[in-house]
């Protein structure tokens, strides 16, 4: 007889599924949860729990106004009634940016600029607190998006960015993404029907983005071929091995002549976006 799963277990079974294929990660390992406030990182931090991980949480205080507030508030209630360990950090705090800053000087691009800003405030705090794996909350339709906006280029480097997994380098945080088999529309209904209560506002940076257009383009593809997206993103981990066999021709990493993390630059992507160098 087969065993029909409740729409929880299959969740759960998805995210078991991804953490052992990619081997992202074990019960010995320490594990330092990116927390946002949003549907897909607290229900994977819900998630997490109930496969019996242990594991802090790491919020980022952007402090662009009530969404931040907003985002700090859902982090604290939730983390206090799950009882998880969580830590905030402030990007002005961090590294002396401020992101209204960011904001005037990249409206176009403002959105990137923050990933970047994030990923070195994530790699810093998870190395010099010795955790062994970043973990976020990127789902399987942001990680297609991604993917999609990067295949144009067909930059190597950027696309083995929408791997599930990347492993940990001198001076780079193994990163691991649990929810990479899982839809957006998945990761919604799961919060909701474990009432966890998050941010439903968006970032005042997404409008900078290029997911919505891209959403909405996929919206219409999927009326047409059902699953188009998931397809199109489980063929690309298909040639997880080949592509990973291919080195990309950056540079060797150096030492950032103004925050000595590593950098392919002379002066790493974040400095630049401080001193409002950053060409785009
Ligand atoms: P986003 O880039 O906003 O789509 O978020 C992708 C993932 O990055 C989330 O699921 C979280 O794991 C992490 N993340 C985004 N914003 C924050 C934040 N302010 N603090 C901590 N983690 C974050
Ligand atoms: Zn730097």
């Amino acid at each position: 007889m087969e065993l029909v799963l409740s729409f929880r277990e299959k969740i759960k079974q998805k995210v078991n599924q991804a953490i052992k294929q990619f081997s992202m990660f074990n019960r010995q390992d320490r594990l330092l949860l990116a927390i946002s406030g949003g549907k897909d990182s607290l229900g994977l931090a819900s998630l997490l729990k109930d496969l019996n991980y242990s594991f802090s949480c790491l919020f980022i205080d952007l402090e662009l106004g009530e969404f931040s507030l907003k985002s700090a508030e859902k982090v604290s209630l939730f983390c206090k009634k799950l009882q998880l360990p969580m830590q905030k950090v402030s990007v002005r705090e961090e590294l002396g940016i401020d992101m209204q800053d960011v904001m005037a000087h990249y409206p176009k691009n403002a959105c990137a600029a923050c990933g970047s800003i994030k990923r070195k405030i994530f790699n810093r705090y998870a190395l010099k607190n010795s955790f062994d794996v970043l973990v976020t909350g990127h789902q399987l339709d942001d990680e297609a998006f991604a993917l999609f906006s990067n295949n144009f280029r067909w930059d190597f480097f950027y696309l083995k960015k929408s791997f599930p997994v990347s492993n940990s380098k001198d001076g780079f945080i193994k990163r691991g993404k649990p929810l990479c088999f899982c839809r957006e529309n998945e990761t919604g209904q799961y919060a909701l029907e474990e009432g966890i209560d998050f941010i439903t506002d968006k970032c005042p940076f997404s409008a900078t983005n290029t997911r919505s257009f891209y959403k909405n383009i996929f919206i219409e593809f999927e009326k047409k071929y059902p699953h188009w997206l998931e397809e199109y993103y489980k063929n690309f981990l298909n040639q997880y091995a080949l592509l990973n066999s291919i080195e990309s021709d950056r540079a060797e990493l150096k030492r950032c002549q103004l925050c000595g993390d590593l950098t392919a630059h002379e002066i790493c992507r974040v400095c630049l976006i401080k001193n409002h160098d950053w060409k785009r």
